[in-house]
């Protein structure tokens, strides 16, 4: 299917292969290897002399048939599955950085990826400054001569900061190094980076594009030109989709425009009456007029997306206590549920950080962070409320 659809057609359309049996459902293909019709025709599929499956490593049917509509809701000339979010940057990393390069990144990124640059890609000679998320001068100002990735996300966890897309795009590309976007909170019904001028895409399709909270799985796209070494390394080493999770995520895509409408508007409706409850003292949420990004946030994505974060004045006391008196809302670190999810990042999701580099990063203990789900919102107004 053509780039011509709009994207709530290609969302449930594009990608579908039919086999034999004229399925109208997508197929779950499940096997690890395909068979051939002589020894003549595996020669040529194994040199790449002739197209089509071989093993599940490589390629699965129902695999491609995520990649393809994940790749056209994107605007990706080539979409790479992987087995996580978290695969799909090492793989991303793996296949376009060498030993002797040099990343410029966000000190407000995912806790997994920091490490990931921290400690597992340094060990191979590669290197990560970090800098602010909102001040572009600061990325210019990292850039090193073996510079080659810039990498941000936005919005940020937990506090919804706003990075310009296209401004830190410009530097990149002044210094001839890619960005890639980690797009896991907008997906691409909300924010379309390559569009911005990114070069790569990242996905944790575990969290919105499942939406349901069922898999884990990511992806990496951008031009064939790119992917091709990152397809590389996935191809020999194995963090590949499995077909299962495939066939989740491309029912799951069916459904994302409706449910990022949903969580977006259920997520404003949260906002705005969070920053009228007394015991409430900021509420960060990209769609509010408060947000510092306001502006920014509304020409670069088409709402304010489905994370709220606020903080309740007493410190950790006062915020254990609002999550402590829930009765419906699901304690977990988890996001883009279907089910409202609350969250105290200062004790969890960021409590390895030193207490001091989270106050730099405006973490503070009386932070809450909710993924707003598809329930009625009255219902979780009158949960939160109970303890506020
Ligand atoms: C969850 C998440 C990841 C990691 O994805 P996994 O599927 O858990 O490996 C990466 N980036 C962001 C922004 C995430 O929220």
């Amino acid at each position: 299917m053509t780039e011509a659809y709009q994207p709530e057609t290609l969302a449930v359309r594009a990608g579908r292969v039919q086999s034999q049996f004229n399925e109208h459902s997508e197929a779950m293909f499940l096997t690890s290897s395909f068979t051939f019709d002589s020894a003549e025709q595996a020669a040529k599929r194994f040199i790449g002399e002739e197209p089509g499956n071989i093993y599940a490593r490589f390629t699965n049917p129902t695999v491609t048939m995520f990649e393809e509509r994940l790749a056209a809701l994107e605007g990706a000339e080539q979409c790479v599955a992987t087995a996580s979010g978290m695969s799909a940057i090492l793989a991303a990393c793996m296949g376009l950085l060498k030993a002797g390069d040099h990343i410029v990144a966000s000190q407000s990124l995912f806790g997994s990826t920091v490490n990931l640059f921290n400690n597992v890609l340094k060990k191979f000679g590669v290197e990560t400054t970090f800098v602010s998320a909102t001040d572009v001068a600061q990325w210019q100002a990292a850039i090193q001569p073996n510079t080659k990735l810039f990498f941000l996300e936005t919005p940020s966890n937990p506090l919804t900061e706003i990075s310009d897309i296209a401004a830190i795009a410009a530097v990149a590309k002044s210094c001839g190094a890619l960005l890639a976007v980690d797009n896991c909170f907008c997906t691409p019904i909300l924010q379309r980076p390559l569009e911005l001028g990114a070069d790569i895409i990242i996905h944790s399709a575990t969290k919105y594009i499942d939406g349901q909270g069922r898999v884990l799985g990511g992806a990496v796209l951008g031009s064939k030109k790119l992917m091709e070494p990152v397809y590389g390394f996935l191809r020999t080493t194995g963090p590949t989709m499995s077909a299962f999770n495939a066939w989740v995520f491309l029912k799951g895509l069916e459904t994302l425009k409706i449910r990022m409408d949903a969580h977006s508007a259920n997520s404003l409706e949260l906002a705005l009456w969070l920053e009228q409850q007394p015991n409430v003292s900021r509420v960060f949420y990209p769609g509010l007029p408060s947000h510092p990004q306001h502006v920014l946030a509304m020409q670069q994505q088409k709402t304010g997306g489905g994370i709220v974060a606020f903080e309740v004045k007493g410190g950790k006391q006062a915020a254990w206590r609002v999550i402590d008196n829930t009765q419906m809302l699901s304690i977990t670190a988890n996001l883009g549920d279907t089910k409202t999810t609350i969250t105290h990042p200062a004790t969890t999701t960021h409590a390895r950080i030193s207490p001091e580099a989270r106050a730099a990063a405006g973490i503070t203990d009386g932070l809450i962070r909710i993924a707003v789900g598809l329930e009625a919102q009255i219902d979780v107004q009158n949960d939160l409320g109970r303890g506020l």
